[in-house]
């Protein structure tokens, strides 16, 4: 006879947790994709480490497209409303989601989210992650498109460190490009390394802080 391995009451199975939890994400992730575009918005999710420079990006990108889309944003934090503080003054419709000690937003949150916009009157939706470039990558939101940006601050080593991250971006920020000599990055190599792990993506350099590189940025994403 073979041995059957089961859990013990009070003992979990990891793996098996993990699968049926990416299951669910992604079902929720479809409906949040069907429901917005139902309502004929388009959207985009921006993912990057804490200080990579993404609500950054976001403020320059809302106040060059929203004199063209009725923007609202979605801003992933574990407890802080500074990002969403920041972003608010672009006069957007801004949720704030905080995810306690979560390290990446989901798509149930996402939806929970989307449920307090007033999806009538938006046409375009950009959701920020939590800064953090490894588990986001496995939750998708139901987003359209997704912009990942890096900085040159980070070190040489971001792009082929996180292929996972990389294989599902539209568009790859790299940010401080400013800072690239006195870092000793050459960013040449960063961009390589993008279209060596995905050859669909884009590879943009950016100084997102003087708006620099940003309507490359939002010319790629093909609104
Ligand atoms: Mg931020
Ligand atoms: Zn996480």
């Amino acid at each position: 006879m073979k041995e059957i391995v089961r859990p013990q009451e009070g003992e979990s199975f990891d793996i098996e947790l993990e699968v049926d939890l990416l299951k669910a994400n992604k079902k929720i992730a479809d409906e949040n994709m069907d429901l917005l575009k139902k309502n004929g918005i388009k959207s985009i999710d921006v993912m990057g480490s804490i200080g990579a420079g993404k609500t950054t990006l976001i403020t320059q990108m809302v106040k060059e497209l929203k004199k063209n889309f009725k923007i609202g944003v979605i801003e992933g934090d574990l407890t802080t409303t500074i990002d969403s503080d920041i972003i608010r003054k672009q006069n957007v419709e801004v949720i704030q989601i905080n995810t306690g000690k979560e390290c990446h937003l989901d798509a149930n949150l996402v939806r929970k989210a989307l449920k307090k916009l007033d999806l009538k009157n938006l046409n375009l939706i950009i959701i920020e992650n939590v800064g953090n470039l490894i588990c986001p990558a496995e939750f998708p939101l139901g987003s359209e498109k997704r912009i990942v940006v890096i900085s040159v601050t980070e070190g040489p080593n971001m792009v082929l460190k996180h292929p996972y991250t990389f294989r599902e971006a539209d568009v790859v920020v790299i940010n401080k490009i400013d800072l690239a000599k006195a870092m000793g990055i050459n960013a040449k190599k960063l961009e390589k390394d993008v279209h060596l792990i995905n050859p669909k993506a884009k590879a943009i350099m950016t100084n997102s802080r003087k708006g620099e590189g940003v309507s490359d940025v939002i010319s790629n994403l093909n609104l």
